[in-house]
């Protein structure tokens, strides 16, 4: 039997008590050590810290607090830095897209505690991407400070003026002038300049408008931000909140003009980049958003259970409609977490490609169910529920904009119900051979064949 199997007494720690039988299985030693050191870490480091990270952004929401600058080198010398880099890439830590997610899943317990361990949107992206696609030049420029933690990467894609799900659209232009190539044109989302720890823009651009495949329009550019010619037109605000100190800005590029050698890849290959980048960000922010779900049900059943909340004498837990809500919850929690972990272990044996569909699922059901059961969440709570007494406004929140950020899911559900609709005519052999079948059995047992057609 191997040593990371079911009897293995690591797994009496609490971080493995949401992991199923069949992912423990598959845990490598390191993973589980990870896995323990991370839930340690969120736990004792990060949680108990929320209201100081709040209390030191207020007066200066566009300066990273002291608290996260210490907290990551701490996470860094903790070897917790870069976890969700998979075991194929050489610069990874060591684990497997599945294993990763199990950390991803206790990171998301605090809203900013993957950030300390550098394993936050868009960072994540945006190395894979680089590591990935990048030449060795590159790599040693752009990555290795990103990994180290030293510098801080924003993706900048959507445009205010275009359907951006649809990239084939995006229309900024990028001109090559000599040795140069000149930005013009205006971007919506990616972080916010204002903070200064920003260090460069991952910048899908339309570079050769007229190119008749529409797949080899686009390409993309590293642009540092202190490049002239960028303006911060403003910060958006998410549903109210400012998303300090990283938050999201809107822009316009007036002849931005950075080096050749800042070209990913070449001319035209921005889609394949693209691809490359969005399936693993979207398995993390789903496995985030189980573990912000199972925090706010754990203060659901606080309240539940609290002696001093009894409405007509029972506590709020004694009410069949919470029983059943609350058994509603542990379902849907648990079966999101099934499908999310499918889709990282299809990664792992099959390849980013191969594990798209299973990707497209976690991402069309997770944050539909977890604005769903934070929303119960919230209801149970009462009116402090809906304040700043807890965490559960700013989850709610998250989890809504994740159904938008890194495409929206009703494109996901478009492109998995297309893909569906095309299994139907392997249906209707198999349902023209149960006719067919019928039909000779009817023959042999001397009854009337009854078309239903
Ligand atoms: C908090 C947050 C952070 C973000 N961070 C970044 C970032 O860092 N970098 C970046 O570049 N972008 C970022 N985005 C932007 C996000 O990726 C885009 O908003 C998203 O891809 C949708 O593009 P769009 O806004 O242009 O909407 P559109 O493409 O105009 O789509 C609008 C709506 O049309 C419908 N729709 C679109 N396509 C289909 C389809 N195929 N089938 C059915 N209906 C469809 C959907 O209802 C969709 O919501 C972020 C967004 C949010 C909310």
């Amino acid at each position: 039997m191997s040593p990371t199997a079911q009897d293995n007494p690591a797994f009496a720690h609490p971080a493995f008590a949401r992991i199923p039988p069949w992912v423990r299985q598959k845990l490598s030693l390191l993973a589980v050590d990870k896995i323990q050191a991370v839930y340690e870490w969120v736990e004792n480091e990060c949680i108990p810290r929320e209201q100081i990270m709040k209390a030191q952004l207020e007066g200066s929401r566009w300066k990273t607090p002291k608290v996260m600058h210490e907290l990551r080198e701490k996470a860094k010398a903790k070897g917790l830095f870069n976890l969700f880099l998979p075991n194929h890439f050489k610069e990874s830590p060591g684990l497997t897209n599945l294993e990763y997610s199990c950390c991803a899943e206790i990171m998301g317990r605090c809203y900013w505690a993957a950030q300390t361990m550098n394993c936050h949107a868009p960072e994540t992206g945006n190395i894979e991407l680089l590591a990935k696609y990048c030449n060795p030049a590159q790599k040693a420029k752009w990555l290795q400070p990103l990994l180290e933690g030293t510098a801080s990467s924003a993706y900048s894609m959507t445009e205010p003026d275009v359907a951006s799900s649809d990239a084939t659209q995006i229309g900024i232009r990028i001109t090559r002038e000599g040795d140069q190539y000149v930005i013009n044109g205006r971007k919506l989302y990616g972080n916010c300049l204002w903070n200064r720890d920003l260090s460069f823009y991952i910048l899908m651009g339309c570079s050769d408008p007229n190119h008749p495949d529409k797949w080899s329009r686009h390409s993309t550019l590293i642009v540092p931000c202190s490049t002239p010619g960028i303006t911060q037109v403003r910060n958006l605000t998410i549903m109210g909140y400012d998303h300090a100190p990283d938050g999201h800005g809107e822009y316009v590029y007036d002849n931005v003009r950075v080096p050749v050698e800042n070209i990913i890849l070449g001319e035209g290959r921005a889609f394949e980049i693209a691809q490359g980048r969005l399936g693993p960000g979207r398995i993390h922010h789903c496995m985030r958003l189980i573990g912000q779900c199972e925090r706010a049900y754990e203060l659901a059943l606080l309240r539940c259970t609290d002696r001093r909340k009894t409405p007509r004498g029972k506590l709020i837990g004694e009410f069949d409609s919470n029983i059943e809500r609350v058994a509603q919850m542990r379902l849907e929690l648990d079966a999101m977490r099934l499908v999310v972990l499918n889709a990282a272990d299809t990664m792992d044996l099959l390849g980013n490609k191969a594990g798209k569909r299973a990707i497209a699922q976690s991402k069309i059901l997770v944050p539909v169910a977890a604005c769903r059961i934070i929303d119960e969440c919230m209801q149970m709570y009462g009116g402090q529920g809906l304040t700043q007494h807890t965490p559960l406004p700013e989850m709610w929140t998250y989890a809504r904009f994740v159904r938008v950020a890194d495409g929206p899911d009703a494109a996901h559900r478009h492109q998995v119900g297309r893909e569906e609709m095309k299994t139907a005519e392997g249906f209707r052999e198999r349902h023209e051979g149960y006719k067919e079948r019928y039909r000779r059995f009817a023959e042999g047992y001397g009854e009337k064949y009854v078309s239903f057609d």
